[in-house]
């Protein structure tokens, strides 16, 4: 990957921008060059002046009326070189061909400090890879997007994040007209376990290693595992990454909706906010999009998902891992072997962490479970129960005998009270974007236009550990009654 240039903020031009464009120079198979389509009406309803800052552009410079044109698409950032990514996925299992059919990769926004984000539209109109689709999207399923991957950078999970969403003043048409509007992603990059398979499907080996060798330099330049084996370091750190990732997920409650191979990335961010949600109640069944109608994608899934997927991510490395395929797949096997382990030991951390455990004893992995089974029965909210657990006293769902048991083991370590605590906050959340609130809030803005209450929301995830100065509603879980909802991909 070539340099960039030494930033010179006095001369950097157009608020800050600083493109790079080290996937743009890949060779033609990886991607397609496409404009976005500009649109008539660009207006900017939300924008991230933190984000901003923390990428090196000059928020001054980047007032909403002037930025407007930028965020939907009708002018380019000096240096950017836009395309669509090519790549394949198993959407519910089934190998498809896909691509950005509604995304362009504007390029690569290098930070004062040296760090290396793609900035990427999503809904900027249709690219090569669009199919029937309009390669257009509607506002509310963006302002979704905005506010859940802030929540889970807010909850210290790695994610994709979002700078701004603009509207374009055209509808976009589903079920019914809808407001149309462009978000600007921002992520470590947008290189997915769909693009190794494509590239494998197709058997261009030569862009398989090129591809290795891009994102093992960009995602994993410290590994010094396997020198003389590139895909192999690749796929163990992938396996490592992803298995925190997914405990990371487990400990809040979060449940993606969609972990196809397209939507798994190697940044280890969570990445792609369609049919996503958060329990209220425990429940390992649960399943919020409306097309997952096997539970594929169902909370407690997750982990073993997230195995299948590394196992068709090692399955798509075999051509680079040895010239000899009979010796590539015991490496690739071995590998894939250890996922169950590696997640096991995060999710233990994590949970630990959200019991304020300091220690490890053997009987810890038990007296989680077993916390756990007393949930599901109790039909208890996940989060508020976590949050409220107490050595103090047994109460709501606890059963006695239970919080006997985790005192006893509270007992056994050293540590204070107050660092139990602590610790036991910073593992539970207070604030989640529930889902009632979430829709709540997207109805005024899509409805109404009226962003007041998204706002409010915003802003209460955006302190998830700390219940100072949070409206009530946001703390407690949904009124009794309130149905689960349901979430929708690709909208
Ligand atoms: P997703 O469910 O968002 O991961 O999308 C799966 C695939 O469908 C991706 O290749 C998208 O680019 C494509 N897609 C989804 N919605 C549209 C749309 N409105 N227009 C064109 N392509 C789309
Ligand atoms: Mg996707």
């Amino acid at each position: 990957m070539s340099s960039v240039p030494a930033p010179d903020s006095a001369s950097r031009p157009g608020g800050g921008w600083r493109f790079d464009n080290s996937y743009a120079r890949l060779p033609a198979a990886f991607f397609s060059r496409v404009q976005p389509t500009p649109v008539s009406h660009p207006r900017v309803v939300l924008f991230n002046p933190t984000l901003a800052n923390a990428l090196g552009l000059d928020v001054t410079n980047l007032s909403l009326p002037s930025a407007a044109s930028v965020f939907a698409g009708n002018e380019l950032p000096p240096g950017a070189d836009p395309i669509g990514q090519a790549y394949a996925g198993h959407q519910f299992g089934n190998l498809t061909r896909l691509g950005d059919g509604r995304a362009i990769l504007l390029g690569e926004q290098v930070t004062p400090s040296g760090a290396r984000f793609d900035i990427q539209l999503k809904g900027p109109g249709p690219t090569p890879y669009s199919r029937r689709g309009d390669g257009r999207a509607a506002l509310g399923p963006m302002l979704r997007e905005y506010l859940i991957s802030e929540a889970m950078h807010a909850l210290g999970i790695p994610t994709t994040r979002s700078l701004a969403v603009a509207t374009t003043g055209e509808p976009v048409f589903r079920d019914e007209p809808l407001p149309g509007a462009v978000l600007t992603r921002v992520a470590a990059s947008h290189i997915r376990v769909g693009t190794f398979v494509l590239f494998s499907a197709l058997g261009d080996v030569d862009s398989l290693r090129l591809l290795v060798e891009h994102t093992r330099q960009r995602h994993f330049p410290n590994l010094t595992q396997h020198p003389e084996n590139p895909a192999l370091a690749l796929l163990e750190g992938a396996i490592e990454s992803q298995a925190f990732l997914i405990a990371q997920w487990m400990r809040v409650g979060f449940v993606h909706g969609v972990m196809n191979t397209d939507n798994m990335a190697l940044s280890g961010e969570t990445i792609d906010y369609g049919p996503c949600a958060f329990i209220d109640t425990y429940d390992p069944d649960a399943v919020f999009s409306s097309i997952d109608h096997q539970g594929r994608y169902a909370f407690g899934n997750q982990p073993s998902i997230a195995g299948w997927n590394l196992a068709r991510f090692a399955e798509a490395l075999i051509p680079v891992l040895h010239p000899d395929s009979a010796q590539a797949l015991p490496l690739a096997q071995e590998a894939i072997r250890q996922f169950p382990a590696r997640f096991t030991r995060h999710w233990l951390e994590a949970m630990r962490g959200k019991l304020g455990l300091f220690s490890e004893e053997p009987g810890d992995e038990a007296l989680i479970n077993d916390l756990l089974t007393a949930l599901l029965e109790g039909r208890a909210d996940y989060t508020h129960s976590f949050r409220s657990l107490h050595p103090d006293q047994a109460s709501g769902p606890i059963p006695p005998d239970w919080h006997n048991r985790w005192t006893g083991r509270l007992r056994q370590q050293p540590q204070t009270r107050e660092a139990v605590l602590h610790r036991m906050r910073a593992h539970n959340t207070a604030v989640i974007p529930r889902n009632h609130e979430v829709e709540a809030a997207l109805d005024d803005a899509t409805r109404r236009a009226d962003l007041s209450r998204f706002h409010r929301l915003l802003q209460a995830v955006s302190q998830p550990y700390d219940e100072t100065g949070q409206p009530q509603e946001f703390l407690n879980p949904p009124p009794a009654g309130t149905p689960r909802c349901t979430t929708f991909c690709g909208t």
